[in-house]
């Protein structure tokens, strides 16, 4: 079944059209990679899936479901963005609770879901510290975390690892394909880098100018002229 299914969806800021007739779609369990330069739009896709942004047309169903009516909050959908970093003032475990009690999850059920959060990226130990007090991966790592924790039913990761030096950003990849499959979790991962997008996803979307002119498998895309 698709968890996700995006119906020609169009985003305008006045009269720029930044997505122009997208449609997606993402079976359960598979990461796909959103593929483009910057300012294709794919931030843009990415927001109206999570519901920061309404489209001007289309329609974006998720678990078969249209959500167009549906808050960010109301939508259970995992978030790293580039623009949505750990929240500085919390802990390590306080950031990676805030979905759970955001979401109503029982609080007896919380630190437990935590623990398990925290050593599924490699963080247990680290729960009172401050995010100033971790390195950029450490950071990446919990936000990872806090995007995972309530289960989502989708996950959507805008250019997770481009803060990072090279070296970090090859182990950090390596390690992010593993902890998404080990979840089970279906992912979009925007990236303009195309061996990154190649590297995580099952499936790679190419957009250019707001409208997708690609799609494949990683070896297909890679083959193309
Ligand atoms: P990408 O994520 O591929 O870099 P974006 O989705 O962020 O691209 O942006 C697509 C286009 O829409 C860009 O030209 C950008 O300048 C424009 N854009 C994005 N957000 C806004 C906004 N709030 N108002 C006006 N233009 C915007
Ligand atoms: P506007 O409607 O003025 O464009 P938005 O409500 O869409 O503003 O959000 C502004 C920015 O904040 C967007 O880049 C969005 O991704 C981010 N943002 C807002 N709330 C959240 C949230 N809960 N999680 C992740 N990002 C968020």
């Amino acid at each position: 079944m698709n968890v996700l299914e995006l119906k020609d969806v169009t985003k305008k800021y006045g009269e720029f059209v930044a997505v122009e007739g997208v449609c997606l779609e993402i079976e359960e369990g598979k990461i796909l990679s959103l593929l483009g330069p910057s300012g294709c739009g794919k931030s843009t896709t990415l927001r109206m899936i999570a519901g920061f942004t309404t489209p001007n047309s289309g329609t974006v169903a998720i678990a078969g479901e249209n959500v167009d009516h549906l808050k960010p909050y109301e939508r259970n959908v995992g978030l790293l963005f580039q623009d949505y970093a750990l929240f500085p003032h919390m802990t390590v475990e306080q950031n990676v609770a805030y979905g759970l009690r955001y979401r109503g999850t029982p609080k007896p059920m919380i630190p437990s879901r935590v623990q398990q959060m925290l050593s599924l990226v490699r963080m247990l130990g680290m729960e009172a510290r401050y995010p100033s007090q971790l390195s950029g991966g450490q950071q990446q790592r919990v936000a990872l975390a806090r995007a995972l924790a309530t289960d989502p039913q989708i996950v959507l990761l805008d250019e997770p690892l481009s803060a990072l030096d090279a070296k970090l950003r090859l182990e950090l990849r390596i390690e992010l394909k593993e902890i998404l499959r080990s979840v089970g979790a279906t992912t979009i991962v925007v990236t303009h880098d195309q061996e990154e997008a190649l590297s995580l996803g099952d499936e790679v979307v190419v957009m250019h100018a707001g409208k997708v002119i690609q799609r494949g498998s990683p070896i297909e895309i890679y083959k193309a002229p």
